[in-house]
């Protein structure tokens, strides 16, 4: 879809939403936080004890699910598919394992809506694969699953196990409280994320028909950072940026080290890297960064409150321009960036080679056409001898989506009630996750975490002594439940 597309259809969805808001929900959505009150959680009708045994059920199975060893490569997601199956059974909700590859599956689970007239699904995405670990680095074996001062060590103990197991957990929920449902709640375990996605593109592929025209998903992503024993902000991830990995040849005349020759291959890649890496991308601002700087003004210090506030006139400023390029969690939200991260020349030190070679990792806003961006760059380096391309023949448009729907909705009051006070933010993200593979379908996708967590501990993903804290997995499938039945639960 070109960028313009996408922005019609974005601007399009938001102001449908909003006269559809308009009609059903006499409240703002404002005013809705504030009338909002704690016994208004859907857990809250849930007796204190059995409430524990959730909790209990979560820190049991997550050491279980810890234990089996999913590293992508080779993945052997069956096992983990079949832990789940095995619950689901034992509490007699629907599902289906498909094993796509041999050890590769994808599980489907669903709880349907109880009422007599249904609105769309809701998806509880997440991936059952984690990346690698060296036990070498680690305090405790990777697939140990030991708790050690509180916090449970296992790889995929953030990325995302965890949140699968609050999935799982919240579905045991919904069947044992016999929870009344307007919609149907689909869970959705997947294979193989981290390193091609065929665990979603095979189910896209061949059962679009189970995602039934679901409205929402839910998947990793979010981040609610906790700092000094308080939640700074929950931020729920809208949109992603998408890669376009480039690579670059300069070719030249070969020779001998001892005799230079100013025109080389490598000497003109490094002058055409060199205009590439001065080169500005311009700064665009999207209705969702917008909105997110607004959110966060308040906690900024005057100057770049001010900034913050009016996004679009601070981007004109000359100073400013300076701060964004130096600050790295503010830079990629407003422009499409460029990092150098490969490089290679000849094999030995006295040769001149015939050819030197570069990578970029390139990260393209939501709705950016690949094809002028690759322009750009090639007019930037200016060099006939200079060769730049895509490294892989498919891109996919990055895209988002709205923060005025029910599911954005009921997070933000969710969230009101577990953290008072902490800013709900809509986020664009600058890696990429399985969202964008959703959107397309007409699902709202969003990345949302029911837990908290430092910045120590979110360091943890895909690094070493990967860790939650306990209480955190106990407390987890209980904000997620609320979010759930608050979308899909009839009050
Ligand atoms: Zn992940």
């Amino acid at each position: 879809m070109p960028g313009s597309d996408l922005q019609r259809f974005l601007v399009g969805g938001v102001a449908l939403l909003a006269i559809f808001s308009a009609i059903f929900h006499p409240l703002p959505a404002a005013a809705q936080d504030v009338a909002a009150t704690k016994a208004e959680l859907a857990s809250a009708k849930i007796p204190a004890q059995r409430m524990k045994q959730y909790s209990d059920l979560a820190v049991q199975w997550m050491e279980e699910y810890l234990r089996i060893d999913t590293t992508n490569p080779p993945g052997n997601e069956k096992r983990a598919a079949t832990f789940f199956k095995k619950i689901l059974d034992q509490e007699g909700i629907e599902n289906v394992v498909f094993e796509y590859a041999p050890g590769r599956a994808d599980l489907w689970a669903r709880i349907p809506h109880t009422t007599a007239q249904a609105q769309r699904p809701i998806i509880l995405l997440n991936h059952m694969d984690v990346v690698t670990s060296d036990p070498s680095h680690w305090k405790v074996p990777p697939f140990s699953g030991s708790t050690v001062n509180g916090s449970m060590y296992g790889r995929g103990a953030q990325d995302m196990k965890d949140e699968g197991l609050a999935q799982l957990v919240v579905m045991v929920m919904l069947k044992r409280e016999k929870t009344a449902l307007n919609r149907d709640v689909i869970f959705l375990a997947v294979s193989d994320e981290e390193a091609a996605g065929t665990g979603t593109d095979w189910m896209i592929g061949h059962h679009r028909d189970l995602l039934g025209n679901a409205e929402f998903l839910i998947n990793e992503g979010g981040e609610n950072l906790l700092e000094n024993g308080k939640v700074r902000y929950v931020g729920v991830d809208v949109g992603e940026k998408t890669p376009l990995w480039l690579h670059m040849v300069a070719h030249g005349r070969p020779g001998h080290g001892s005799r230079p020759n100013t025109d080389s291959a490598p000497n003109r890649l490094i002058r055409a890297l060199d205009r590439v890496i001065q080169y500005r991308t311009p700064l665009k601002v999207l209705p969702v960064v917008e909105e997110f700087l607004r959110d966060m003004a308040p906690y900024e210090p005057a100057e770049r409150a001010q900034q913050f506030r009016n996004i679009r006139d601070a981007i004109e400023d000359k100073n400013f321009q300076d701060q964004v390029e130096r600050d790295e969690s503010l830079n990629f939200l407003l422009r499409n960036t460029i990092s150098l991260t490969m490089l290679g020349g000849s094999e030995q030190t006295n040769v001149i080679p015939p050819d030197a070679w570069a990578n970029l990792d390139v990260r393209l806003l939501p709705g950016e056409d690949p094809k002028p961006f690759l322009g750009s760059i090639r007019q930037v380096v200016n060099d006939p001898d200079v060769t730049v391309d895509p490294q892989n023949a498919e891109f996919r448009v990055a895209n988002a989506s709205p923060t005025d729907t029910v599911l954005f909705d009921a997070i933000r009051r969710v969230a009101q009630q577990y953290f008072p006070g902490t800013p709900v933010v809509p986020r664009l993200t600058s890696g990429y996750t399985e969202n964008q593979r959703y959107r397309p379908l007409g699902i709202n996708a969003y990345g949302f975490s029911p837990f908290t967590a430092t910045q120590e501990e979110g360091n943890t993903e895909h690094g070493n002594d990967e860790r939650i804290r306990v209480e955190e997995l106990r407390r987890g499938p209980k904000v997620l439940y609320d979010v759930v039945a608050s979308v899909a639960g009839t009050r």
